[in-house]
């Protein structure tokens, strides 16, 4: 089926209450694991692409190969370029042809990020581009969570109000104690500063670093109007460790596409166990 826009994917998912899983890709193998999931769970889906990874490959016939399966997919799928931390990251996505962008401005002072980020909306909405833009940081460092590191790290919902506001982006990713990679202890959310954020904000809330939160810690976020979840962590981390158990084997036949399969198939688990923790599983049926 063609694309599905970033808006009607993250407009139902919240008028239905469930969030969408948005999985990153570093490279081919992880793009048909993901689709296969979203296809056999009914679920629609976000894919993503981190500039990060641009260095496996070249990027205009990369994108034009993921667009292509895209929309061969039977349901609902979107394709969003994570974490662009410049205009030039922007601009350069653009030109490749990602119908929906995020603008990470978010190490920027607040004053910074907020005229930054309503620069590229001004650059994205005539191209019918989305934006997804981030206040508040997350705590990538694993800082002890004491009220002070909170209030200088997490979004400020009355900040929050002004940024979305001014800003006109379609979606705000939120920094109520989540982070980037594997936890560093127990990930402990500000719920109640997530529901301070919904009543503050007009646009779907996104949570990044969703890789080792709770079933029961996603479902109250999605309960206090997360839409979009986003997973990268655990599906690197299982494809490596269906690898690692696939080589320990002394009768492994040492084949290659073989041993890919077996990364496909872990990352293939990871993303329908998600799916289904966040009930977006069933929604494209
Ligand atoms: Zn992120």
């Amino acid at each position: 089926m063609p694309f599905e826009s970033y808006t009607t994917i993250l407009q139902d998912a919240r008028k239905r209450k469930y969030a969408v899983g948005a999985f990153n890709i570093f490279a081919l193998e992880f793009l048909p694991a993901i689709l296969k999931a979203a296809e056999e769970e009914k679920s629609p889906t976000i894919l993503q692409i981190n500039p990060i990874h641009y260095q496996h490959h070249d990027l205009p016939n990369y994108l034009a190969y993921v667009k292509a399966q895209i929309e061969k997919a039977s349901v609902p799928v979107c394709l969003n370029l994570d974490h662009g931390k410049s205009r030039e990251i922007i601009l350069q996505g653009l030109q490749a042809g990602f119908p929906s962008v995020m603008f990470d401005g978010s190490k920027l002072p607040y004053d910074e990020n907020l005229n930054s980020t309503a620069e590229i909306v001004g650059i994205c909405k005539p191209c019918n581009v989305t934006v997804e833009a981030e206040l508040g940081t997350l705590n990538d460092e694993g800082l002890e969570l004491t009220l002070a590191t909170q209030d200088r790290l997490f979004t400020d919902p009355e900040k929050a109000k002004q940024f979305v506001e001014k800003t006109g982006i379609d979606s705000l990713a939120v920094a109520i104690g989540n982070a980037h990679g594997f936890y560093k202890g127990e990930p402990k959310l500000d719920f109640e500063r997530l529901e301070t954020i919904r009543e503050s904000v007009s646009v779907p809330l996104v949570l990044h670093g969703g890789s080792g939160i709770t079933e029961t810690d996603f479902k109250k976020a999605i309960s206090l109007g997360i839409c979009k979840i986003n997973i990268y962590t655990e599906m690197s981390a299982g494809a490596f460790a269906a690898v690692e158990k696939a080589t320990s084997d002394k009768d492994f036949t040492k084949d290659y596409p073989t041993l890919l399969s077996f990364a496909r198939d872990e990352v293939k688990n990871v993303v329908k166990k998600k799916m289904q923790i966040f009930g977006s599983s069933g929604k494209a049926a």
